[in-house]
């Protein structure tokens, strides 16, 4: 299967955490947290349409200032989301810089800050000098949030606990609809716009009975067009979880989060040999990130953000991972201890 998302990790895996997830087809690009990225190419961070945050520790959120610096004569909008004061965080940043002469700048930025009941959004224009606008709220207690969807992806986000709450999100491609031209050709269908609107009727589960309107031929039962010409496949899934601890609460959550995903980043500070350090940071050891890929029946695991205490020993974090994950399967309880 083609593949949708093109992630990568922006730095290496001891330094800052962030991943770029382009969309090569769409021109589009998704980051996963803001650590630096002086790394990536101008052309590629002018592609960035939403900003995931995971929480305001400066190495995930230092890398705002830079995209928004690129951003500015730019009037592709933004779209940034992180937990609980994230507004109030991004509106603190703006108020660092002076805004006099940025009245011609087009650029805007929406602001969606995720909270244990509900989504808080914020407008933030250039033109007005970034005053933060409030541009409405919608309840949802629910454990993973559906934070964003358009007609390409869904972006879902849950919160942890790392002594202050974490988001960590899971991006899916929105059902993968095709047409098969062979099948569309021998029903004597023509080729043209009205196919782009099948597809979404397809994606958005409408019913067989409704009708699509197809040139030349009038109005046609969606149902049919389904069964003879469209071909649905699930979407490719990335999920993201960094800075958290390893408890009952949390991996109930990362699971449900990142359950069938077809990579799974995830941060793995420690080795379990200092698991204690590991809890008492609020982060995860390789071990436990293994242990979470094998129970999301993830199909590939990517572990990063590696304390800088390995420097020379990165393969014995990945080893322990992969051993977790592939290896014989270690018991809940030793993850606890
Ligand atoms: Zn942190
Ligand atoms: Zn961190």
């Amino acid at each position: 299967m083609k593949s949708f998302f093109h992630p990568r990790l922006v730095n290496d895996r001891f330094d800052d955490p962030s991943v770029f997830v382009e969309i090569p087809w769409e021109h589009r690009a998704v980051l996963l947290d803001l650590g630096l990225n002086y790394h990536l190419p101008p052309k590629k961070l002018l592609r960035v349409t939403d900003a995931l945050v995971s929480h305001a520790h400066m190495d995930h959120f230092i890398g705002f200032d830079h995209l928004l610096r690129l951003r500015l004569p730019h009037d592709r909008p933004l779209r940034l989301f992180g937990p609980d004061g994230i507004t109030t965080r991004v509106a603190s940043k703006l108020a660092g810089y002076t805004w006099n002469v940025v009245d011609s700048y087009p650029f805007s930025l929406e602001v969606i800050e995720i909270v244990s009941d509900r989504l808080k959004h914020t407008r933030m224009s250039a033109r007005d000098g970034f005053v933060a606008i409030p541009a409405g709220e919608r309840a949802d207690g629910s454990d993973v949030k559906t934070v964003f969807r358009d007609e390409l992806i869904t972006v879902r986000a849950s919160l942890l606990d790392h002594k202050t709450p974490c988001a960590a999100y899971s991006l899916t491609e929105r059902l993968r609809v095709n047409i098969n031209r062979d099948a569309l050709d021998r029903a004597g269908l023509p080729r043209g716009d009205w196919l782009r609107c099948l597809k979404e009727k397809v994606r958005a589960g409408e019913p067989d009975e409704s009708e699509i309107e197809v040139p030349g031929r009038g109005r046609l039962r969606l149902g049919e067009l389904r069964q003879a010409i469209v071909s649905v496949n699930p979407g490719q899934k990335i999920a993201y979880v960094v800075d958290t601890v390893f408890d009952e609460e949390n991996a109930r959550r990362i699971l449900e989060l990142a359950e069938e995903a077809d990579v799974f980043f995830c941060e793995a500070r420690f080795l379990d040999r200092d698991a204690d350090r590991a809890r008492s940071t609020h982060h995860l050891t390789a071990r436990q990130a293994g242990w979470l890929a094998r129970r999301a029946n993830v199909k590939r695991l990517e572990v990063f953000h590696f304390s800088p205490r390995y420097e020379r020993e990165p393969e014995a974090l990945h080893q322990e991972a992969v051993q977790a994950f592939q290896g014989e399967e270690v018991h809940p309880e030793m993850l606890w201890k």
